[in-house]
């Protein structure tokens, strides 16, 4: 039921299908298994769902049958056992205040056991996903108002949740109390956006307002923008760190800051911690570019792209017949064996997850020709899973939970291996206190099922 998405919510546009469409293309690097729009023209509503990506499953006749001035869109990323068209968002349901769509960012923690309860209560379910379980909560609320059932529905959850909802009047957007996700507001010649990252407003020409706050309701309609506080903001935000590490793009603004900035200051705090005897500095393209460029400027080792990253790689393409090796990351990265040859070679990348990549990287950069080759690491080594939307393996599979950082070093075959430090991280934002870095076993902010599951299976499985 994990969720790692986009969401994008637009009113007051007679082009309301067009603006999310395009800020959902802009929004593509935060899913890309599956796409849909919902949109309304105040008496009907309409919609259009699909497997793939944003140009794929939108053509401009699609667009054209989307009608209306309010719409909402979702990209889903992809995840795996799930992947069915059941699951694509807006996820729209007809209830007794009439119809109502919503697109979900996040991860609600105690959806298994919520969804459990409504089952022996005799609801069905027609997906596998947490955004379901919330729109029953909401047709279940015996509140008088819409506003009033979202809040008692907000009530019942745990966990991480932007969301944007749409009936055939209005658009309302909330983000939980903790403010794991991001989720911000802006404007286009009067009418408001809602989206996940401020890029999707740089592509419409619109203009960046402000964030939803966590803990807040806002319900737009033809009166405007009504907020409403349905919690008290955290005392401690839980704002995922792993947006600036990797997940966002570094043109956007997250949480208020500019990802970009984030992410230079990344590399320059990691160049002080962690320096190299090397000639070069190279990036894996493209999420620890800006990353490696913060690194090559304290460092005073010139950068040089030496990975050349193809673009069009596919969901799916057609697997070698003759055994190619690494040949899944061979199509998605190529060395410049020119840049490489002969030089001591500093690799600075975001994360290491399995670890599988970078051990197939490291094999094609020697081949390639570099003398030595000095990993360094953009994050702490991620050694929990994370239970509020972002995609990270069992633990089990994580390779920093059962391996030590020279054991590590040793598995990816490199010369020296460096991550940055915790507080070295959370030196690079200006409220660290408000962060999660529960994947870098800093704690859980919010106890989750997963949690348990998992603890009562490694219970079992030692015996
Ligand atoms: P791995 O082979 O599992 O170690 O993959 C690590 C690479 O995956 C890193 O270079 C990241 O750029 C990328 N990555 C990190 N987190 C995620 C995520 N949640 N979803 C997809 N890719 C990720």
């Amino acid at each position: 039921m994990k969720e790692e998405c986009a969401v994008m919510g637009v009113f007051g546009s007679e082009d309301a299908a067009q603006l999310a469409y395009l800020g959902l293309y802009s929004l593509q690097h935060r899913g890309q298994e599956s796409t849909g729009i919902t949109a309304s023209d105040g008496n009907h509503i309409f919609e259009h769902k699909g497997m793939g990506l944003v140009s794929k499953v939108f053509t401009p006749e699609v667009i054209r049958a989307l009608p209306g001035h309010l719409a909402i869109g979702h990209n889903r990323y992809s995840t795996t056992g799930l992947s069915h068209q059941a699951n694509i968002q807006p996820f729209l349901v007809d209830c007794k205040v009439g119809k109502i769509a919503v697109a979900h960012n996040g991860n609600i923690v105690n959806a298994v056991e919520l969804r459990g309860r409504m089952e022996v209560d005799g609801s069905i379910f027609r997906s596998t996903m947490d955004s379901e379980v919330i729109l029953h909560l909401i047709a279940r609320s015996k509140k008088g108002t819409l506003e009033d059932m979202i809040i008692e529905a907000f009530g019942e959850i745990a966990g991480a949740y932007s969301l944007v909802f749409m009936t055939k009047e209005r658009v309302i957007a909330a983000r939980d109390p903790r403010g794991f996700r991001p989720l911000c507001l802006g404007s286009l010649d009067g009418a408001r956006i809602v989206a996940s990252e401020s890029c999707a407003f740089d592509i419409l020409g619109a203009m960046y307002e402000r964030e939803v706050e966590p803990g807040e309701l806002c319900v737009i309609d033809r009166t405007g923008l009504h907020s409403i506080r349905f919690a008290e903001r955290a005392e401690r935000l839980s704002k995922c760190i792993f947006e600036f590490i990797y997940f966002s793009r570094p043109d956007s603004k997250v949480f208020g800051e500019n990802v970009d900035k984030i992410r230079r200051e990344l590399g320059r705090r990691l160049a002080e911690e962690s320096p190299a005897e090397a000639d070069i500095v190279i990036a894996v393209p493209d999420s620890s570019n800006t990353i490696a460029l913060g690194y090559s400027e304290v460092s005073g080792i010139p950068f040089e792209l030496g990975l050349i990253r193809n673009h069009y790689v596919g969901r799916t393409f057609i697997q070698p017949r003759q055994r190619v090796r690494d040949w899944d990351v061979r199509i998605k990265f190529n060395p410049v064996r020119g840049v490489l040859q002969g030089r001591r070679v500093v690799v600075v990348d975001d994360s290491i997850v399995r670890g599988s990549t970078m051990r197939k990287l490291v094999s094609m950069l020697r081949h390639a020709g570099a003398a030595e080759v000095h990993l360094r690491i953009g994050s702490p080594p991620i050694s929990h899973s994370c239970y509020y939307g972002i995609d990270t393996p069992t633990r089990g599979e994580l390779i920093a939970s059962t391996h030590s950082v020279d054991m590590i070093r040793e598995f990816l075959g490199v010369d020296s291996l460096k991550y940055i430090s915790l507080e070295g991280l959370l030196s690079c934002v200006s409220d660290p206190e408000h962060y999660c870095v529960a994947c870098f076993g800093g704690g859980y902010p919010i106890e989750s099922e997963g949690e348990h599951r998992k603890d009562v299976f490694e219970k079992d499985s030692s015996g």
